[in-house]
C-alpha cells in the first residue's frame, strides 16, 4: 500500500517538490498575508504578543459612528507608523520573504500577487504596482469616505498632533480614514473581482504567511484548488486548508524559498 504523505513538510523536505510544482506551472498566483512582512518588523495579527493582538480592532461601523473611535484609530495608526516607515525605507530590501516573492515574480509566470496586507511592501520591494491586488486596501495614505479625495498621512499627523481631533476632508468635510478595509467594511469590488479572475485562471496558487481565516480573502485558495490549480501553502503554523493542499510546508517563508533555489540550482534549472 502506498504510504500517505504527511500533512505538512519542513522547508528542507518540501523544497524539491516546490521546485517541481513551480517548474510545471504556466500561470502562478501568489497570495500573501501578514507573515510575509514579519521579517520587516511588522507584527502579524494572530501571533501572541503582537501589538495588534493587544487591541480589539475598531469596526467600520464604530469608526463612522463615533469621533472617539476615530481618534483612537488614528492614535493607533500613528503609534504603529514608525514600524511601517522603517520597513518601507530599509528592511523590506533585506527581507527573505519579499526576496522570495521577487524571485518567483522573476520567473515571468506570476500573473498576480493577491495580498491581504495593507503595508505597501510588495510595491516597495520592487514588484510593479499593477501586479499587486490589495484586498484589504493600503495603509500608506488615507481617503475621504464621502468624496474619495486622497489625503496624505504626514498632513493628517501634523494636524492630529496639534489638535487631537480626527481629520475631516478638506474638500467636503467628510470623514477621512486610512485607505484600508476595516472589519465590517465592504470589500473593494473591483479588487475582489480581479482576484477571483486571477485565481480561476491560475494553475498554481501559492499562499504565503497567512493563517487563512479572514474571509472572504481566505476562500481564494480553496477556489483555486477546486478549479484545478495546484495549491501550495507555506506558513509557520498549521492552517485549516493544509489537508487540501498539494504541498503544505510548515516553516519560515525565506527558509523555504532558499531550499527552493537550492533545489533549482541542483537541477541546473533557472525556473
Ligand atoms: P495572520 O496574522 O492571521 O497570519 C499570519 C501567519 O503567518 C501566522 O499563521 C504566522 O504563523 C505566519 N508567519 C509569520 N511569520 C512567518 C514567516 N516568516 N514564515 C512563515 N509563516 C509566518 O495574518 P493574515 O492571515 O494576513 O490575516 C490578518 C489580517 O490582518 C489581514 O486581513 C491583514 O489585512 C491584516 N494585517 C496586515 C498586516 C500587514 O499589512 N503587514 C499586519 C497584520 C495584520
Ligand atoms: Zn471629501
Amino acid at each position: 500500500m502506498a504510504s500517505r504523505l504527511p500533512k505538512s513538510l519542513s522547508p528542507a523536505d518540501g523544497g524539491a517538490r516546490l521546485a517541481q510544482l513551480i517548474g510545471a506551472a504556466d500561470r502562478i498566483v501568489v497570495f500573501t498575508g501578514a507573515g510575509v512582512s514579519t521579517d520587516c518588523g511588522i507584527p502579524d495579527f494572530r501571533s501572541p504578543g503582537g501589538q495588534w493582538s493587544n487591541n480589539m480592532p475598531i469596526s467600520f461601523q464604530d469608526f463612522v459612528a463615533s469621533a472617539d473611535a476615530r481618534r483612537e484609530a488614528w492614535r493607533r495608526k500613528f503609534a504603529m507608523q514608525p514600524f511601517f516607515d522603517a520597513a518601507t525605507a530599509t528592511t523590506v530590501h533585506e527581507s527573505p520573504a519579499h526576496a522570495a516573492i521577487r524571485a518567483l515574480n522573476d520567473t515571468g509566470r506570476v500573473s498576480a500577487i493577491i495580498t491581504q496586507n495593507i503595508d505597501n511592501l510588495h510595491q516597495a520591494s520592487g514588484i510593479p504596482a499593477e501586479r499587486v491586488i490589495e484586498l484589504h486596501g493600503n495603509g500608506s495614505y488615507a481617503t475621504c469616505l464621502d468624496c474619495s479625495e486622497r489625503h496624505e498621512l504626514d498632513d493628517i499627523r501634523r494636524a492630529f498632533e496639534e489638535t487631537g481631533d480626527p481629520p475631516a476632508c478638506s474638500a467636503c468635510g467628510g470623514i477621512v480614514k486610512t485607505a484600508t478595509v476595516s472589519f465590517g467594511q465592504p470589500m473593494p469590488r473591483a479588487q475582489m473581482r480581479r482576484a477571483l479572475g486571477e485565481t480561476l485562471a491560475s494553475d498554481l496558487f501559492i499562499a504565503l504567511g497567512s493563517s487563512l481565516v479572514v474571509m472572504p480573502a481566505a476562500e481564494l485558495p480553496a477556489i483555486a484548488k477546486q478549479n484545478g490549480a495546484a495549491l501550495v501553502i507555506v506558513n509557520n503554523e498549521a492552517t485549516g486548508l493544509d489537508a487540501l493542499a498539494d504541498l503544505a510546508i510548515r516553516g519560515d517563508i525565506g527558509e523555504t524559498f532558499a531550499c527552493w533555489m537550492q533545489s533549482r540550482a541542483d537541477r541546473g534549472a533557472n525556473i
